[in-house]
């Protein structure tokens, strides 16, 4: 996303060596308070965010902003109120910036509402299109506009990012026309390469430039 496809890395050691004991621990304290969370110095350990990391290019799942390690939230997809055993379930862990972290915590939609970063088969594309800087359900797309609003993904925080590095990629073919009219050369493969790298997954805001890169071939 916003929304990226991410593959996900295998198991972390330290959590397959961990979990049964820290989810046994939480679920006996859950019986007795009904309210208690899971320990995020577990389930959040540095060897698990790493490559939680990894797996995003050290980008927040929802809104691909570029993080710094240190920043990440490692989080629940499914959150452990609903489904406490999956408080330390691989697959139910994501990696996110706090505001989108905190914008999630006020459950305006079930998760399966929304699209699901991790789920291959679900193109976030088909989903979420952008104007300028400001991204929209696709098609009126039912969970592409829920998961604007689950994570916040139209805060003037992400817009001001997202014009900033619009900018960058405008100045970048600007200064392509330009060498080409110069030069009287056209433009060359490398330097196309160049361009369509603001669409590959490690970009910040990668979905973004693909919409505009297909608008550009198109
Ligand atoms: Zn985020």
């Amino acid at each position: 996303m916003s929304v990226i496809s991410i593959q996900r890395f295998p198991e972390p050691q330290y959590l397959a060596d961990n979990k049964e004991q820290w989810l046994a621990a939480f679920l006996r304290k859950r019986a007795v308070g009904p309210s208690v969370r899971p320990n995020s110095r577990q389930y959040g350990h540095k060897e698990i965010r790493s490559v939680l990391f990894s797996m995003s290019h050290g980008k927040c799942y929802y809104c691909e902003r570029k993080l710094r390690e240190e920043d990440g939230e490692v989080e629940h997809f499914v959150g452990v109120a609903t489904e406490p055993e999956l408080a330390f379930d691989w697959p139910n862990l994501y990696l996110s910036c706090r505001s989108c972290n905190q914008a999630k915590r006020r459950r305006t939609y079930a998760v399966n509402e929304c699209l699901d970063p991790c789920n291959p088969d679900v193109p976030p594309e088909e989903h979420l299109t952008f104007d300028d800087e400001y991204v929209r359900p696709k098609n009126n797309s039912e969970a592409g506009r829920k998961t604007i609003q689950k994570y916040r993904l139209d805060r003037d925080e992400l817009d001001h990012l997202r014009v900033k590095q619009l900018h960058r990629f405008e100045r970048f073919l600007r200064m392509l026309q330009e060498k080409k009219r110069a030069s009287g050369n056209p433009i060359t493969k490398d330097e196309l390469a160049q361009v369509a790298r603001f669409g590959r997954p490690e970009h910040e805001f990668s979905l973004m430039f693909r919409v505009y890169l297909e608008a550009l071939n198109a």
